[in-house]
C-alpha cells in the first residue's frame, strides 16, 4: 500500500511517498518558492537504495496546485518514476498544525473536518491555511482517494484541564478557547512509541519525559502513554527556548514594549517568533554555529546555550514532579539526535534525581535508538530519531484500515 505524505506550508510543500508493506520510502522531496519568480522542486527518488536519484529544478511555481502538480508529474514519469500512475496512491496523509479541541485522533477528511480545520484558522492563522490549501490540492490531484488529517495537537488532548487553562478569565477559554494546545504531538508520539518497543514494554505502562529539541523545541510529560502536560502552549511560542522563538517569558513583556517602546502587536509577535530565542541572544539559531563561536571565545554564544539548557532541565524538574514515577526520557530531532553536550547540560546535577548519562554513548549523534544512560542511571535516558512523515503515513494507514 502506498502513502503520499504532505506537509504543505505558506511558501513550501515537503512530500514523501512510502511503500506501507515495509515502511521504505519510496521518494521524498520539497518544493519551495512557491509563488516566487524562481520556484524550486527538488525530488529523490528511491533515497534509500543503490538506485537513489535527485531531480533538482528552478522554475516558477505558481501555487500550491502547480507545485503538487509537478511532483507527481516526477513520481510518475515514464524514464524515472516511482510508480506508474497516481491511482497507485492509496491514501494522502495530512500533516494539519492545529486541531484545537476537535481532534483527538488522526481524522479521515470530510467536508465536516475541512470546515472544523478552517475554524481553527484564528487559532493557527500561518499553519492552517497552508494545511488547508494541500488537502484542497490533493483532492483535486487524487480524486477519490482518502485523504487523512494527522493533527500536530492531537495527542496533546489527554491533557487534564488542570494543566490546560491559564489562569485567564474563564470566559476567554468559553469564548475564545484560549488554553494549551501543545504541538509536535506526532512527534512526541513517535519517539514514545519507539522508546517503549526498545524498552520491550509497553507503552501504557510507561511514564516517559520526551525531549524534541530542533529549531522548534517542546518537552512533553507522558503518564501511562498519554501526555499529560507539554511545553507549547496556545501557539507554538510557550515553554522552551528555540532557535528563534522566546519560549516563557513574563507576559507584561508585551505590555511593556507596547508601553514603552512603540512596538505594536504585529512586531511585538514577529520579535517573539522571529528574532528571539539563541537568535535573540547570540545572533545564531544553528547550534552548530553556536558550539564553534563557543569555542572561538564568544561569550553571548555560550550564554544563549546555557540559556537553552538551564530552561530545559527546569521542565525535566518540573515534569519529574508531575510524573512521579519516569522510566525514561526521550531526546530527539535536530539538536536532541545530535548534540550531546546540549543532552549533557540538560540533564546535568540530575544524579540525585536518578538520572545519569554514559558519556561515551552520549558522545555520539543518533541515527537509531540509543541508550544514552548509565548503567547506575534508574531512568533511563534515549536519544530517538524522530520520524514525523513515516508517523504520519502510519497513522493514516491505521485510519484507512478502521474505515
Ligand atoms: P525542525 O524543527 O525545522 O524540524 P530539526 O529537527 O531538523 O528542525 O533541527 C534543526 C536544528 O538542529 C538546527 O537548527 C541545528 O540547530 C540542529 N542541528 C542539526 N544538526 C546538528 C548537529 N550535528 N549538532 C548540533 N545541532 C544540530
Amino acid at each position: 500500500m502506498k502513502i503520499l505524505v504532505i506537509n504543505s506550508g505558506s511558501s513550501s510543500i515537503k512530500f514523501q511517498l512510502l511503500e506501507m508493506t515495509d515502511e521504505s520510502v519510496l521518494a521524498l522531496g520539497l518544493i519551495e518558492r512557491i509563488g516566487e519568480k524562481e520556484g524550486f522542486i527538488r525530488c529523490i527518488l528511491h533515497p534509500e537504495t543503490r538506485e537513489k536519484r535527485t531531480i533538482e529544478r528552478v522554475e516558477l511555481i505558481a501555487d500550491h496546485k502547480s507545485g503538487m502538480h509537478k511532483a507527481v508529474g516526477i513520481l510518475t514519469d515514464s524514464d524515472t518514476g516511482v510508480i506508474s500512475s497516481s491511482a497507485d496512491i492509496k491514501a494522502v496523509g495530512h500533516r494539519v498544525v492545529h486541531g484545537g479541541e476537535a481532534f483527538h485522533q488522526p481524522t479521515l477528511i470530510t467536508d465536516a473536518v475541512l470546515a472544523a480545520i478552517k475554524q481553527n484558522i484564528p487559532l493557527a492563522p500561518l499553519h492552517n491555511p497552508p494545511n488547508l490549501d494541500g488537502i484542497l490540492v490533493a483532492q483535486n490531484l487524487f480524486p477519490g482517494v482518502p485523504q487523512i488529517a494527522v493533527f500536530d495537537t492531537a495527542f496533546h488532548q489527554s491533557i487534564p484541564p488542570h494543566a490546560f487553562h491559564y489562569a485567564l478569565p474563564y470566559e476567554l477559554y468559553e469564548e475564545q478557547r484560549i488554553r494549551k494546545y501543545g504541538f509536535h504531538g506526532t512527534s512526541h508520539k513517535y519517539v514514545a512509541n519507539e522508546c517503549a518497543y526498545q524498552m520491550g514494554k509497553s507503552l501504557e505502562r510507561l511514564n516517559l519525559i520526551t525531549i524534541h529539541l530542533g529549531n522548534g523545541c517542546s518537552m512533553t510529560a507522558i503518564k501511562n502513554g498519554r501526555s499529560v502536560d507539554t511545553t507549547l502552549g496556545l501557539t507554538p511560542l510557550e515553554g522552551l527556548v528555540m532557535g528563534t522563538r522566546s519560549g516563557d517569558v513574563d507576559p507584561a513583556v508585551h505590555a511593556y514594549l507596547a508601553r514603552n517602546c512603540g512596538m505594536d502587536i504585529d512586531s511585538i509577535d514577529g520579535m517573539l517568533n522571529k528574532e528571539s530565542g539563541l537568535k535573540g541572544l547570540c545572533g545564531m539559531n544553528d547550534m552548530r554555529d553556536i558550539h564553534d563561536q563557543i569555542a572561538s571565545g564568544n561569550e553571548r554564544a555560550r550564554l544563549a546555550l546555557e540559556v537553552q539548557t538551564y530552561r530545559n532541565r527546569k521542565y525535566v524538574g518540573a515534569y519529574l514532579a508531575v510524573l512521579g514515577r519516569v522510566d525514561a526520557i526521550v531526546f530527539t530531532a535536530g539538536i536532541g539526535e545530535n548534540d550531546g553536550v546540549v543532552r549533557g547540560k540538560t540533564l546535568e546535577g540530575l544524579e540525585i534525581f536518578g538520572i545519569s548519562l554514559d558519556p561515551v554513548a552520549n558522545n555520539q549523534r543518533v541515527k537509531s535508538p540509543v541508550l544514552l544512560s548509565s548503567k547506575e542511571s534508574r531512568i533511563q535516558v534515549w536519544g530517538i530519531p524522530t520520524n514525523e512523515e513515516l508517523a504520519i503515513a502510519r497513522e493514516s494507514k491505521t485510519v484507512l484500515e478502521g474505515c
